[in-house]
């Protein structure tokens, strides 16, 4: 999948920033996007701008190292893109997002990474949830590399998602889905809760959705588990990272 050139990625950040502020996947000042551009720099939304209103004029280039090019603040999560873009050559496209089903299921003791419907598998893969880490500090791209090298869709918690893709429309179509799959999930658990589906049927999916297995399901490949971590681990998580 090509990288693309600048004026695009700035028409394509401002029209996906409008359609998940329209849609309420995240709050009008919540959430960052990017697109890595064809000579190496990014394209990112800026911070302080309305994601509702936001024009082509209003995002932001910035060089490898998350250094501006031209006028404007990139996104208070920039580190984490980046994150995202070195661990990952075949990512091109990054969306950061505070989904309010995803955000729920999971501050509910929801397992996002359950397969309950056969459609995530197609769209999403396995969904991980990664331990909380502090937003905008240098916790959350530490705490998500693992995470970022080995899935494609993920939540953190207590916080919101990201969504990788080779371009920004497949990010958007894995945030839509992960959205969606959590109201399906959350509703079915106020109903009672369902059985996922068995693990060799899950198989049988994967071969069909991903012939090419994600990482998180070739062996010998060290991923971090997609379960959601013990709230009770979360403060030990804090302490270690304080003391370095
Ligand atoms: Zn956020």
């Amino acid at each position: 999948m090509p990288a693309l050139d600048e004026i695009t990625a700035r028409r394509q950040i401002a029209e996906v920033a409008r359609e998940i502020y329209g849609r309420k996947l995240s709050g009008a000042s919540d959430g960052n996007l990017s697109i890595r551009l064809s000579d190496g720099r990014f394209a990112t939304t800026p911070t302080g701008v309305h994601k509702g209103r936001m024009r082509p004029e209003d995002v932001v280039i910035v060089d490898a190292a998350g250094k501006p090019q031209g006028p404007g603040k990139p996104s208070s999560e920039l580190a984490l893109h980046l994150a995202a873009y070195q661990a990952r050559p075949d990512v091109h496209a990054v969306i950061h997002a505070h989904p309010p089903m995803a955000i729920a299921y999971q501050l509910a003791g929801g397992q996002l990474s359950e397969v309950l419907v056969s459609e995530v598998v197609f769209a999403c893969g396995i969904i991980a949830t990664a331990p909380y880490s502090r937003p905008t500090t240098a916790q959350v791209p530490e705490v998500l590399a693992p995470f970022l090298r080995c899935y494609d869709v993920m939540v953190m918690a207590r916080h919101g998602s990201v969504t990788l893709g080779p371009d920004l429309d497949t990010a958007l179509v894995r945030l839509d889905a992960l959205e969606h799959t959590a109201l399906i999930y959350c509703t079915v658990k106020m109903m009672g809760g369902a059985e996922p589906i068995p693990p060799q049927e899950v198989d049988q999916l994967f071969a069909i959705a991903k012939p090419q297995p994600p990482p998180y399901r070739q062996p010998g490949v060290a991923c971090p588990s997609p379960e959601p971590v013990d709230e009770r681990l979360v403060q030990a998580v804090l302490a270690a990272l304080g003391r370095r």
